[in-house]
């Protein structure tokens, strides 16, 4: 390794290594990524790409989202990278669903959220993906923002490098932060607990969590997809919902008719790629010990109960893959010190997409950036 390769080392390429480097970059910092396979491969290329403001607890964590969808789509726009600025749609077909929605749609904008309720036939003028069979109404939601992860993870590193002068160390694995060379680092290192500071990590809390997906092959070009969608499943997952007085008779009722959703976590996402491709998930099992092996009852879960909202033209599945990501069981992300001019950024949950430019740029404030 160069002496002094840079003024700040970040290790990990995944989307918050990404994010800290583009805040670093763009205020005149000198960068080096450090990126241990040859292309980032962890849950940022993973996920289904969706910017989730509306999942977010009202307060800090909604406004920190708010800032990163401001700042995705200018770093998108920059490296003219592509997106979909379509908004969401929770669709509800059951009365308690119904319920919880309407509420939300009531005390939501108080606390800063921009949705509306839509009935039946206003939900359908906004999306033709969604079954009318049933279809009671709708949380329409504009913030919500979908990138291709897979696309944006691998061009995002080539437009810091030709925009900011930012190196990319690929195949470069670190075991040691002081052989790095730079006045600061930024451990950006995901759900890998073992190779970087595992004491601190392990005795943080912080566990696993291993997620499902799917995708099918490309609909027509004729056929978007438009808002990306979840359903009554997701209402119970999200923490912002938890304002909602009328969410536990929700829970209780899927508790008892559907346990095995709950046994597996499932709640079902649906967002389309660049190429046009639906991406459709997941599952959430915990455990610092992840299985490789993936359960074919898992998937079907998903796709059956994905049918019940979403017609597209072609719902054939053409790649199935797990996630694992790092998260909390209280806290939102870790931010540690473990050494002087050193933190590890990790353990955004199902958020990290969503967080990361926030979180980026909060953290390299208070670093002193
Ligand atoms: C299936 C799934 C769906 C999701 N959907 C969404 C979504 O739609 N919206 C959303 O907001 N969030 C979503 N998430 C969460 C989000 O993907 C993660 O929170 C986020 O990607 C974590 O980013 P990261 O950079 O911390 O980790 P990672 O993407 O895992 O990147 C870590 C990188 O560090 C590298 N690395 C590790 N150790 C070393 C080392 N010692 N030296 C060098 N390199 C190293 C790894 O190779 C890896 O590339 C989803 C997650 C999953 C798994």
């Amino acid at each position: 390794m160069p002496a002094r390769a840079a003024d700040v080392a970040i290790v990990g390429a995944g989307i918050l290594g990404i994010a800290h480097a583009y805040a670093l970059a763009r205020r005149g910092h000198s960068v080096a990524v450090y990126e241990r396979s040859s292309q980032a491969a962890g849950a940022s290329v993973r996920n289904f790409g969706m910017i989730w403001p509306i999942g977010q607890p009202a307060g800090r964590m909604h406004e920190m989202a708010l800032r990163s969808r401001e700042l995705w789509i200018e770093v998108l726009e920059a490296a003219r990278l592509p997106y979909f600025p379509a908004g969401s749609l929770h669709a509800v077909y059951r009365a308690d669903e119904a319920d919880v929605a309407r509420e939300f749609c009531e005390r939501a904008p108080d606390l800063g959220y921009t949705c509306e309720w839509l009935n039946a036939a206003q939900a359908l003028v906004r999306s033709r993906a969604l079954r009318p069979e049933g279809l009671i109404g709708a949380i329409w939601s504009p913030t919500e923002i979908t990138v291709d992860p897979r696309v944006a993870l691998a061009q995002l590193p080539r437009f810091l490098g030709e925009q900011f002068g930012v190196r990319f160390h690929w195949n470069t694995a670190v075991c040691d932060i002081d052989a790095l060379q730079a006045s600061a680092a930024i451990v950006c290192t995901g759900h890998d607990f073992e190779t970087l500071y595992p004491e601190v990590l392990r005795s943080s809390g912080v566990t696993r969590c291993k997620l499902q997906m799917m995708r099918t092959r490309p609909q027509p070009e004729s056929w978007q997809l438009g808002p990306a969608l979840a359903a009554g499943l997701t209402l119970r997952f999200y923490e912002s919902f938890r304002i909602c007085r009328t969410l536990d008779a929700l829970r209780q009722r899927i508790a008892a008719e559907m346990p095995e959703y709950d046994r597996w976590g499932i709640h079902v996402l649906v967002s389309q790629t660049a190429g046009g491709e639906l991406t459709i998930g997941d599952s959430h099992e915990y455990g610092a010990a992840v299985s490789p092996f993936d359960r074919a009852e898992i998937d079907e879960l998903i796709l059956s109960y994905a049918r019940g909202f979403l017609q597209a033209p072609g719902l054939e599945i053409a790649q199935h893959w797990h996630g694992v990501y790092a998260k909390h069981p209280e806290q939102p992300f870790l931010a540690l010190s473990p050494a002087p001019h050193v933190r590890v950024v990790t353990a955004t949950g199902g958020a990290g997409m969503t967080l990361s430019f926030g979180l980026a740029e909060d953290t390299v404030k208070e670093m002193g950036f």
